[in-house]
């Protein structure tokens, strides 16, 4: 197989082959825990496999890399200048599920909460993870 992909790309799939367990998704999950909220993971049984599901709060959270979900106007989402059309073709398409899982989502009663990577950068943390946490108490389902 030819290495098609140029160094910076590399290193992000690199980065999303440890797959479930990434860093951003083990920090949110801290901070729920620690707050006393109680979840499940990566449930098959909804529509795009929610990376986290808070039963209780009829909540569910998908974590979301900034470059593989198209991160509009955030500087993590760079289009690789190899192979670029292939990309934004790839990137289109898993923009086009996250809409159809959420939509879909939203239609059984859930409330679905997206992060972005960048969010949970130290510079954004607290302020992101307090909104989640206020986000997940105030939905009270529809
Ligand atoms: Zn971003």
């Amino acid at each position: 197989m030819t290495d098609v992909h140029d160094k910076a790309t590399r290193s992000y799939n690199m980065s999303r082959v440890r797959g479930k367990d990434t860093k951003p998704e083990m920090l949110v999950r801290k901070f729920l825990f620690s707050k006393g909220f109680r979840y499940r993971l990566h449930d098959k049984k909804l529509p795009g496999k929610p990376d986290i599901v808070l039963p209780k709060y009829k909540t569910v959270i998908f974590i979301n890399g900034c470059f593989w979900h198209g991160h509009e106007g955030c500087r993590y989402f760079v289009v690789p200048k190899t192979r670029t059309e292939w990309w934004v073709e790839k990137i289109k398409r898993n923009k086009e599920n996250d809409s159809a899982k959420i939509n879909s989502l939203v239609e059984k009663g859930w409330n679905v909460i997206i992060i972005w990577e960048c969010l949970l950068k130290p510079v954004n943390r607290d302020t992101t993870l307090g909104k989640l946490d206020s986000d997940i108490r105030a939905f009270t389902g529809s």
